[in-house]
């Protein structure tokens, strides 16, 4: 089976878009929470990730922010600004949406979560430390996660002290080895300085991960950020990719 991974598409259409189009014929999606935040098109992506092929969604930080599950006082002003944007603009029928989703799921054997199996909505795994702990909280052989919006393969084999990080070269495959945390990089918002649209297509079969990055129309979408009265913070970043 073909799976297309995904995480924190950030309310980025045209983004989402590019990504289906070049992924073609998948025969799942598992998306990795982060559909809304910083991006012009919250309730599009929303009503596009919905008619995925047999689809498993999680729930992130900026999705529990719209539905009023994380108190946002304490967020930087844009962040703010960008928040309550998004929640006057989403339906009802996409906030209830959002409402239903799971924070963590096992599929095919695979461990998924948005931030890390040990805190699944808000921990970043960012380096081999943090990386090593969160293996004593998944059983699976593979572990998928986003939140960081940077692509990276922690593997871990008994004996090892800690967890070795690699980033993988962008356009190339390999195969998994056991045990291992993946993340598919960013759809909407990448944070490696490169800022083409991420995503990962695994075959549960071959257990392959094949890491892709694909160019989009980032003017576009950045004309719509302006029109809404979005953040210029978020606007220039995303032909930085930072
Ligand atoms: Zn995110």
């Amino acid at each position: 089976m073909r799976t297309l991974v995904i995480s924190d598409i950030h309310a980025n259409y045209t983004a989402l878009e590019a990504v289906l189009e070049d992924a073609t014929d998948v025969d799942s999606v598992w998306c990795l929470g982060d559909l809304v935040g910083y991006g012009p098109d919250p309730n599009e992506c929303i009503e596009l990730v919905r008619q995925l092929p047999n689809l498993v969604c999680l729930l992130g930080n900026h999705d529990a922010a719209a539905i009023g599950q994380i108190n946002i006082e304490t967020f930087n002003p844009e962040a703010r600004y960008s928040i309550e944007w998004m929640q006057g603009q989403l339906t009802d029928k996409n906030r209830g949406y959002l409402k239903e989703l799971p924070t963590q799921a096992v599929v095919d054997q695979v461990t998924l979560a948005h931030g890390s199996p040990r805190s699944p909505i808000y921990e970043y795994l960012l380096d081999n430390y943090l990386a090593t702990q969160n293996f004593a909280f998944f059983s699976t052989p593979f572990c998928f996660v986003g939140h960081t919006h940077l692509p990276a393969h922690f593997h871990y084999s008994d004996g090892n002290k800690m967890a070795k990080l690699t980033i993988p070269k962008a356009n190339t495959g390999f195969r998994l080895n056991p045990r291992a945390i993946l993340n598919p990089g960013s759809v909407g918002q990448p944070r490696d300085r490169d800022p083409r649209a991420a995503f990962a297509i695994y075959d549960t079969d071959l257990k392959t991960w094949d890491y892709h990055r694909i160019p989009y129309d980032i003017l576009d979408v950045q004309h719509r950020m302006r029109d809404a009265g979005l953040p210029e913070r978020h606007i220039v970043r995303l032909d930085g990719g930072w």
